[in-house]
Parts: structure tokens; C-alpha cells; sequence
């Protein structure tokens, strides 16, 4: 190992562990990468990721050849080994919303239980993305009380958001706008920043609650722009004016950025809905009414559905129809489903009597755990064949190559789109959720 190359665990091998884990293999450290899922670790193990993103299992596959990337279910032995260790668990939404820390305590037990006999200095670095105040009042109490030791003293503790997108996790991860480090100590910081010095990217240094805040405020700021977008949109779509010419003036101003200015069928994932709500909460739990941000919610959840109320006015009343959908990742080049705006589409149709079959690269075998009756095809042409309408959902590239001829399979042709992926110079005739 050379100098600046150091020996770390990672807690919770899900998209951040996994890409976190494999990304710091990659830049030459000892990684071992802890999850409770025995059946996960051995996927792991042999090579494959559990979850589809781009350049993972090629990543993956080098860093366990050249032995320098494990995944084991012993948190103990790889806290033992290791010199720093990333706490990357889920942090769900809980009751209205309020941020689930469960995994987060019993994860700081377990850490704080090994660093009570553990001789040498150990920094814990909370990843997982958690709200101000939690890594002091949280996972230092829990670690503190586990271990007997004081935080500061005996343990270092840093919090180090992870910014990543879902679909370029790898790429973001090993190449991001920014590292921010937030610490209680300098020596803990230090020896995370050590880490990252083979990283080009400017390094934030900070206090915790600051690093907290940041990925919040960050991920609350992007979700606005996305709420803010469609909010235009659904004005122009009564105006008759095409938001996306409007958000391409709007993007040109370099104050702005052209970035998250799409407008379409929502917000969904394992992260903007949950963060936002999590802040709403911990805002209401100073005391403060975060208007803008509760509003920046709420239209996301109606702006989901819009595509059915467009629907229901273009073919009456949905019962016994027959409708297709193209996409249901959250995202594309994902084949995560959480919070997409597709479970919302298919319950809506559901409730309203529809017969839904449905489309999707990846995602299929996760939304059947979900909605098990509704009928999943193996391609665009079978989904559109027979149906008296088609919502379009995710912005999959091969939707982009879609026809008129694709599309004359279709009982009606009534085409509604929720993502602005369709070739205008391809597809004769096709409406817009907001254009
Ligand atoms: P995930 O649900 O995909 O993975 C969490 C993993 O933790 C699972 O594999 C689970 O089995 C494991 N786990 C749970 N309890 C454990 C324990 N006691 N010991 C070991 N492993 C345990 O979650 P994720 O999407 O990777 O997100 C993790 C955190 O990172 C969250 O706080 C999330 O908000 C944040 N985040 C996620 C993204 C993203 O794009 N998914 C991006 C940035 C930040």
C-alpha cells in the first residue's frame, strides 16, 4: 500500500456503500464492505452488483481481482481491520415524514461495541444522509455509550455527504463538483481528507450540522427548481407556449444554469422526496413553517398524476381501458422504482378501472413486487400493441428511437408524454404533460 492509501469498511452496501465501497478500491485503498443481507454480500463476492448502474459491475469485478475490495457480513472483523468506517444504511421516511434512524443507532451500537476493545484510533463517518444534529445527538451518543470512549478523544467522527445520481453513481462518485467534510475535531477531519487526496475536486472542511445541512439544502434546492419548473409548465400548457423553449431562455442566464429546468411527470427516487419531507419535519421541529419547501412537496405529488387527469379528458372515463406505460424507473439507466412517479400513475389507473400493461428496460422485476397483477411485456412495440392510450414515464434512450410505425399497432392512437423523449421528426402526432 502506498502512503496515503489507507484500510476502510463501509456499513450498508446498498447504492451509496456499494459505489462508495468499489470507488475507494478503485483509487487503491483495502476496502471491506458490510451488509446484513448474506445473500447480497454473496452477489457481491462473485462479482455482480446487486443493483443496475452503469460501470459498476466492471469496477466491481477489478477490485475484487486485484483483492483489494471484499463484501463480508462480519461488521465486527472489518471495523477491526479498518482504520475509518462509512455508515451508508438506508434513511427512510418515517411517520409524516420524519427521518427513520433506526438503521443509523443500531449500526452506531455495533460500531461503538467493537471501538470498546479496539486499540487503535478509529474515525466513524456517517455517509448515509442524515438531518442536522443527528450524527452528534445520534450516532456520537450511541458510539460514546457502546464504547465507553469519548468522541474526539479516543474516535474521531466526520460527516461526509454523498452527492451521487443514481445512473452515474460511479462516474459522480469518482469524479464529484465537491467533497465536503464535516468534522468534530481536525485530526478526524484530516485523516478523511487524507482519503480524498486523490480526488480532483475542492474539499469543504466544516462542522457536522453544517456537512447535515448542505446535502439537505442541496437536494431541497434542486427539487424546487424541479417543482418551480413544472409549476411554469402546467401555465404554459394553458397558454399554449412550450415550456421547454421558455426553460431554454430561462437556463441561458448563467445565474440560473440549464440544469433541472425539465419540466414532466414529477420528482421521484430514494432521495429528493424523502429529503424534502425529512427537512419540512426537522424544520417544524424548531418551530419554523417551511412553506416553500412543503409546497415544493405537495406539487410534486399532484404533478405525478397529471398525466392520468390529461388522459381521463382526452378518452373519458378509464375504466375497462387498456393503457400502456413506457418506463418505470424513477430515473433512467436506474432500475429503481422508490418514489417514482409511475407507482403513482399505475394506482390511480388502477383505482380508476384501467387495465394496465407496462414497460420498462430494468425496473419491471422490482414494480412486480409492487403491483403483481398488473402485465408487464418484454418491449415498447407489445406494450403499445392493443392499447387505447400510452403514457410515457421514464426518459429511456431507446424510447427516443420510437416511430409513427411503432405506434400504428396502437387500438387508439393517443400518445401522452411526461418526460419530452419522443423525436418530434420520428413521432407524427403526441401531446405534451406540459407542452
Ligand atoms: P439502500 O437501501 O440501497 O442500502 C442500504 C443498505 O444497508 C442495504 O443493503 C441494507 O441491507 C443495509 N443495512 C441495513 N442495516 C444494516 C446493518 N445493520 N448493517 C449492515 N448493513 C445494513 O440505501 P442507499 O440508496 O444506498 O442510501 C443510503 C443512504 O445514502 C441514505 O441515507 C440515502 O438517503 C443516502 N443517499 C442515497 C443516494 C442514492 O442515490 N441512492 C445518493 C446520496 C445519498
Amino acid at each position: 500500500m502506498q502512503d496515503d492509501e489507507m484500510k476502510i469498511s463501509i456499513i450498508g452496501t446498498g447504492y451509496v456503500g456499494l459505489t462508495t465501497g468499489v470507488g475507494f478500491a478503485v483509487k487503491g485503498n483495502d476496502v471491506l464492505c458490510v451488509d446484513i443481507d448474506a445473500a447480497k454480500v454473496e452477489t457481491i463476492n462473485s462479482g455482480v452488483s446487486p443493483i443496475y448502474e452503469p460501470l459498476l459491475d466492471d469496477y466491481l469485478k477489478k477490485v475484487l481481482k486485484q483483492k483489494k475490495f471484499r463484501a463480508t457480513i462480519d461488521l465486527s472483523d472489518a471495523v477491526n481491520r479498518s482504520e475509518a468506517s462509512f455508515i451508508s444504511v438506508g434513511t427512510p421516511s418515517g411517520k409524516d415524514g420524519k427521518i427513520d434512524l433506526r438503521f443509523i443507532e443500531e449500526v452506531s451500537k455495533q460500531i461503538g461495541q467493537v471501538l470498546k476493545d479496539k486499540k487503535d484510533y478509529h474515525v466513524v463517518v456517517v455517509k448515509s444522509t442524515v438531518v442536522p444534529e443527528t450524527t452528534e445527538k445520534v450516532v456520537v451518543e450511541n458510539v460514546e455509550s457502546a464504547s465507553c470512549k469519548k468522541a474526539g478523544e479516543d474516535f474521531g467522527v466526520c460527516m461526509n455527504p454523498e452527492f451521487l445520481r443514481e445512473g452515474k453513481a460511479m462516474e459522480d462518485f469518482l469524479t464529484p463538483d465537491r467533497i465536503v467534510i464535516g468534522s468534530i475535531d481536525k485530526r478526524s477531519g484530516d485523516v478523511i481528507e487524507k482519503l480524498y487526496s486523490n480526488f480532483k475536486a475542492s474539499i469543504l472542511r466544516t462542522d457536522v450540522k453544517t456537512a447535515e445541512m448542505i446535502k439537505y439544502a442541496s437536494n431541497a434546492f434542486l427539487a424546487t427548481k424541479i417543482s418551480f419548473t413544472n409549476e411554469i409548465g402546467n401555465i404554459c400548457k394553458r397558454l399554449c407556449i412550450d415550456v421547454n423553449e421558455v426553460m431554454k431562455g430561462v437556463g441561458m442566464d448563467s445565474r440560473i444554469s440549464p440544469h433541472f429546468l425539465n419540466a414532466g411527470c414529477g420528482y421521484g427516487g430514494s432521495c429528493f422526496p424523502k429529503d424534502v419531507e425529512a427537512l419540512i419535519w426537522k424544520a417544524k421541529e424548531t418551530g419554523y413553517e417551511p412553506r416553500l419547501l412543503d409546497e415544493v412537496h405537495e406539487l410534486n405529488n399532484r404533478q405525478k398524476v397529471v398525466l392520468v387527469d390529461q388522459l381521463e379528458k382526452r378518452i373519458g372515463k378509464l375504466k375497462g381501458k387498456n393503457i400502456c406505460l413506457l418506463g418505470l424507473a424513477f430515473k433512467p439507466d436506474s432500475d429503481d422504482i422508490r418514489e417514482a412517479s409511475s407507482i403513482s400513475i399505475i394506482s390511480k389507473l388502477i383505482e380508476k378501472g384501467a387495465k394496465v400493461k407496462a414497460y420498462d428496460p430494468k425496473a419491471m422485476e422490482n414494480m412486480e413486487k409492487l403491483f403483481p397483477n398488473i402485465q408487464y411485456v418484454s418491449n415498447a412495440k407489445e406494450a403499445l400493441a392493443g392499447s387505447d392510450a400510452c403514457l410515457i414515464v421514464t426518459e429511456w434512450d431507446e424510447f427516443r428511437k420510437l416511430e409513427d410505425k411503432d405506434f400504428d399497432a396502437m387500438r387508439n392512437r393517443i400518445i401522452i408524454e411526461g418526460r419530452r423523449i419522443l423525436d418530434k421528426a420520428k413521432v407524427s402526432k403526441f401531446d405534451g404533460i406540459c407542452w
